[in-house]
């Protein structure tokens, strides 16, 4: 494992070289500004008539359209949605690549899967904060950051590593510690995480928790805090302190409830279901299936995000959020 922090990067592999940030949403906003800030060249690349183009205007951030920040940098990061990154790249980076370039991403699934191919006389690599935007913007204002991965697909010039840590140092990211990956690594970890804990995994246990409790007969609201508001709690203390913290700080009676029971909640079905799912993403049948599924404009997520709003956990945590003055 190599892990790199502030001491270990050099930001002067920067000073002569301009960056386009390619986007301004979660990611795009958060690390250019962070970038900026941190005394680094940064423009900022947008199509034109688009909603970002105002907001980054807004925040003093110099904007022109994304072939003129292609033309005018050496180093282009793309942080735009990923399933749009390919038809992008194609019609509006690629004509502008000159060699010794450097394409940088925060994710490595378009190269991985092969939706962008790159000529050999660039670099290709990747800075990515573990954590969403307004994250690492947040703790970047704090002094602090969040850790970060660095990998590198193709090293033309040299130097790919040293400029792209001095990116994650810009954005704050050597603060908490950048780790050596690669896009392999990073990309198919990335979809099995979100797919299979974090945001697949932990909404269909909180949906499970508050059914059982609903269907039982008690009150939405009671099994609304008990399944979904307490999560967070449970959650930081076990990000702060590991399970060991969170088990001390619970009650005695909650540290023998939960450990006596959870095998039977992720039981070894659940397990080899989780290896299939991985399986199904290092084969590529995941990536093939979000790219039809983009092709088709969408109409499997269209009809999910549907019947996720409908969910009675959604429609009573919305108005009980409000309530407790959670959500405005
Ligand atoms: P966003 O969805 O927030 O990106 C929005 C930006 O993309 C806007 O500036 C928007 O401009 C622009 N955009 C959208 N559609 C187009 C288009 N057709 N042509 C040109 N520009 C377009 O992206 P994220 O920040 O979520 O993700 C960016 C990258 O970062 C991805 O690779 C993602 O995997 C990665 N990542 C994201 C994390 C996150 O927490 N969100 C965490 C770690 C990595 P406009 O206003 O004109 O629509
Ligand atoms: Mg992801
Ligand atoms: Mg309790």
């Amino acid at each position: 494992m190599k892990i790199y922090y502030e001491k270990d990067v050099d930001a002067q592999v920067l000073a002569d070289k301009t960056i386009a940030v390619i986007g301004y949403g979660s990611q795009g906003m958060a690390q250019s500004r962070n970038m900026a800030d941190s005394g680094l060249n940064v423009v900022v690349g947008l199509r034109e008539g688009g909603s970002s183009w105002q907001a980054a205007h807004d925040d003093g951030m110099k904007v022109m359209t994304i072939e003129d920040a292609s033309k005018v940098a050496d180093i282009i990061h793309i942080l735009i949605p990923d399933e749009i990154q390919s038809a992008v790249f194609e019609q509006s980076i690629k004509p502008y690549l000159e060699e010794g370039n450097t394409l940088s991403f925060s994710h490595g699934y378009n190269i991985h899967f092969g939706y962008i191919k790159v000529p050999g006389n660039v670099n290709v690599t990747m800075i990515a904060p573990k954590g969403p935007g307004a994250m690492v913007r947040k703790t970047y204002l704090e002094g602090f950051g969040i850790p970060g991965l660095v990998a590198v697909e193709q090293d033309f010039t040299g130097n790919a590593r040293d400029m792209a840590l001095a990116m994650g140092k810009g954005c704050g990211l050597a603060r908490a510690g950048i780790l050596e990956t690669t896009f392999q690594e990073e990309t198919e970890t990335d979809l099995f995480g979100e797919q299979a804990v974090l945001c697949g995994g932990v909404t269909e246990l909180i949906k499970a928790g508050f059914k059982t409790l609903v269907d039982a007969g008690y009150q939405p609201e009671v099994a609304y805090f008990e399944t979904c508001h307490e999560l967070k709690l449970i959650v930081d203390l076990i990000y702060e302190k590991g399970f060991a913290g969170m088990w001390h700080d619970v009650s005695n009676t909650a540290e023998f409830g939960g450990l006596s029971r959870r095998s039977r909640i992720i039981t070894s079905e659940t397990q080899e279901e989780m290896a299939r799912i991985l399986k199904e993403i290092q084969e590529g049948k995941f990536a093939r299936e979000w790219a039809l599924e983009n092709q088709a404009g969408n109409p499997m997520l269209k009809r999910m995000r549907d019947i996720e709003s409908e969910l009675q956990i959604e429609k009573k945590g919305s108005k009980l959020r409000k309530l407790c003055g959670l959500e405005k």
